[in-house]
């Protein structure tokens, strides 16, 4: 059941100069993705420059990558506590208005393995930490049966505040957070990334196959292979497709050379 929204009170809403940051920050963030009908010039220096870019004459428009041209090599080098001080107290979304705390990420910055999920709930909410719950605990069983620890692995999700009443993320909050999950995964560059569940899937590749149909084929996201599975809250209401996630993952140790065994 969808919890009721509430207009939030005075104490959450954003005060002017907090409006202004964000009206900032959020050009800034188009501006990195290359929407830049919306800048007038001179812009706020970007987040991300072309690899070996050094100081330019060109104009702030040109100087500016587009959206391709920040693949996930031509951004990379964002240092994760860059990123994250960047997003500050984001309020880009209406999630904001729910959250304890921003739920960033947690792991290794270096990891060949990233498993991107949906978004955080209660206990994460409460922690600051990814996949934290009962979802979390098989998750973490998951990735000990890939021979990995959690401190190997990067874990994040595809928006970093909590829906209220664990409802699914909305097409706008994705958007609205979709850079801070770019940004990261171009920070790490890992070798594989499992997506998990269809929000995931969805929102790194694009598109709205159900991911019945999707899951277990690799696929690519800014040139890193992907697999999309599972997510482990949908496994643990239907234990039965564990199976079937197991082989995704086998498919991910295989490629990483982990053993099968
Ligand atoms: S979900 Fe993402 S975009 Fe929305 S407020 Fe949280 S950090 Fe900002």
């Amino acid at each position: 059941m969808r919890m009721k929204e509430t207009q939030p009170s005075n104490e959450t809403q954003p005060n002017k100069a907090d409006m202004a940051k964000e009206l900032c920050r959020y050009l800034l963030w188009h501006r990195s993705e290359g929407t830049q009908a919306l800048l007038q010039s001179p812009a706020p220096k970007p987040l991300f420059k072309e690899a070996g870019s050094g100081p330019s004459e060109k104009s702030p428009s040109a100087q500016s990558p587009s959206a391709q041209s920040l693949s996930a090599q031509s951004s990379a080098h964002v240092p994760l506590e860059e990123i994250r001080a960047h997003m500050g107290d984001c309020r880009l979304c209406k999630l904001c208005r729910h959250r304890r705390q921003i739920v960033f990420g947690a792991g290794n910055p270096k990891a060949e393995l990233v498993f991107v999920g949906e978004g955080p709930g209660a206990d994460e909410d409460a922690q600051g930490i990814p996949f934290v719950g009962r979802a979390g605990q098989l998750l973490t069983k998951m990735i000990e049966a890939m021979h990995f620890s959690r401190d190997e692995v990067y874990i994040c999700n595809v928006v970093k505040c909590r829906p209220p009443d664990n409802r699914n993320p909305e097409p706008d909050e994705i958007e609205a957070c979709r850079p801070f999950l770019r940004a990261q995964l171009a920070s790490i560059r890992p070798k594989v990334l499992v997506a998990l569940g269809k929000f995931a899937v969805h929102t790194l590749l694009s598109e709205s196959t159900p991911i019945t149909k999707l899951r277990g084929r690799w696929r690519e996201y800014e040139g890193i292979p992907l697999m999309p599975t599972y997510h482990p809250a949908y496994l643990l209401r239907n234990p039965v497709e564990k199976k079937n996630a197991w082989l995704d993952l086998q498919s991910v140790m295989q490629r990483l050379g982990k053993p099968l065994k």
